[in-house]
């Protein structure tokens, strides 16, 4: 990873913890999808983004951070820190917090330990469970089982 990269994924990180410790749990619920909205005007290149986040601290908070960062770097790399525009950290935060949220729903949710995809053709025959969902019109069903302990799931996005 170039250091100007991980420098941005340090920041990023750094945006992430802060977040993680702000209470009460609905203020940061607040904060977090604020700046998920931030990152999806970015995304859309739409205007506004920049004011929206200027009103809703998100730009502070990326500021906040940088600052706590450069207080722990040399000049040099201090330097590729301050080059890093907070929308790029903006980004890196929303995806870092999707990936989170995706990994969330493949895990069980009684053992925690990571899933698998199962399907069941269906035919004439009822899917052996009833966390099955159809896929589509056809008769191909689809799950999802727990690694460890076999407990059987809604497959992704129920
Ligand atoms: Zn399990």
């Amino acid at each position: 990873m170039s250091v100007p990269q991980q420098d941005l994924e340090i920041l990023a990180r750094a945006v992430l913890d802060r977040l993680e410790a702000v209470e009460p749990p609905c203020v940061r619920r607040l904060l977090l999808a604020q700046l998920n909205v931030v990152a999806k005007l970015l995304q859309l290149e739409a205007s506004g983004a920049d004011e929206l986040a200027a009103e809703t601290g998100v730009v502070a908070l990326v500021e906040e951070c940088r600052d706590g960062r450069l207080r722990e770097l040399d000049a040099d790399r201090g330097l590729g820190t301050l080059g890093i525009e907070w929308q790029e950290v903006v980004l890196r935060v929303a995806h870092r917090l999707a990936q989170d949220r995706r990994a969330a729903t493949c895990r069980c949710s009684r053992c925690g330990a990571s899933t698998y995809e199962v399907t069941h053709r269906g035919g004439r025959r009822r899917p052996p469970g009833r966390h099955f969902r159809r896929i589509g019109t056809g008769d191909l069903y689809r799950a999802r089982r727990c690694s460890a302990c076999g407990l059987v799931q809604p497959p992704h996005g129920r």
